[in-house]
């Protein structure tokens, strides 16, 4: 498989991502995932499965559901099945240095008669996803001719399942844990309550705090204080 890339930017001894080869990698299971990075400058990482290996972009504004935009996504290195499980702290001073959320993730279906090698080698991957915040058709497709030749454009598909105006930043939670990704980056633990999200088809996150006024006589002590102030994600800096 091509992870030299992947292995040649990492010093397994010093971060906690997965190195390739780790055992119980699961293969041909139609695997997605995005991961939120919080590194030199936020991002989103967008991963599909695809003949044992995730391809990899990285997605400056992140996925949407919106069907009237498209998302300018950099072909990156390939990453091992496992990373598609990671979620933690990058120490700093190591390749991709900063907090990684699992901000999605579930299973694909490639459209149309062609293998994923060759919808990658033709530049244009037809893909339908079943996550717990992406729903529905995507194509993810190659500029020919620009500039270093790894721009690609993420463009959600007109379907029952679009969403003008969607804002991904208005998801910033892990699937994985519930988390924000300060709460990542501080190392909290997971959070007990699980959160909802909107579309959610199979398994739903609900929110820590009240929803509604009504919900304090209920006796559910556990809940964060109504009090907590809703945390602000930091805005997209450069350092
Ligand atoms: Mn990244």
């Amino acid at each position: 498989m091509s992870l030299e890339e992947y292995a040649a930017k990492r010093r397994f001894e010093k971060t906690p991502e997965p190195p390739p080869g780790s055992a119980n990698s699961k293969r041909n299971a139609n695997y997605f995932c995005v991961q939120r990075h919080d590194a030199t400058r936020l991002h989103y990482d967008f991963r599909l499965e695809i003949d044992g290996v995730l391809k990899s972009w990285a997605v400056p504004k992140g996925p949407t559901l919106d069907p009237g935009v498209r998302h300018f996504a950099a072909h990156v290195e390939d990453h091992p099945i496992d990373y598609g499980g990671f979620e933690g702290n990058i120490p700093e001073d190591n390749y991709g240095a900063g907090s990684v959320m699992l901000w999605d993730s579930g299973t694909f279906e490639l459209l149309g008669d062609v293998t994923g090698a060759e919808q990658l080698a033709r530049g244009d991957v037809k893909f339908r996803l079943h996550g717990e915040k992406l729903h529905g058709d995507f194509a993810i497709v190659h500029m020919k001719g620009r500039g270093k030749g790894n721009e690609w454009l993420l463009i959600k598909k007109r379907d029952e399942f679009a969403v003008p105006g969607w804002d991904v930043e208005a998801h910033a939670y892990s699937v994985l844990s519930g988390r924000t990704q300060e709460e990542i980056a501080h190392n909290a633990p997971a959070r007990k309550t699980k959160r909802k999200t909107a579309g959610a088809v199979d398994r739903v996150w609900e929110s820590s705090r009240p929803a509604r006024r009504a919900a304090k006589t209920t006796s559910a002590p556990t809940t964060a204080p109504a009090a907590a102030p809703k945390k602000k994600l930091k805005s997209r800096r450069a350092h």
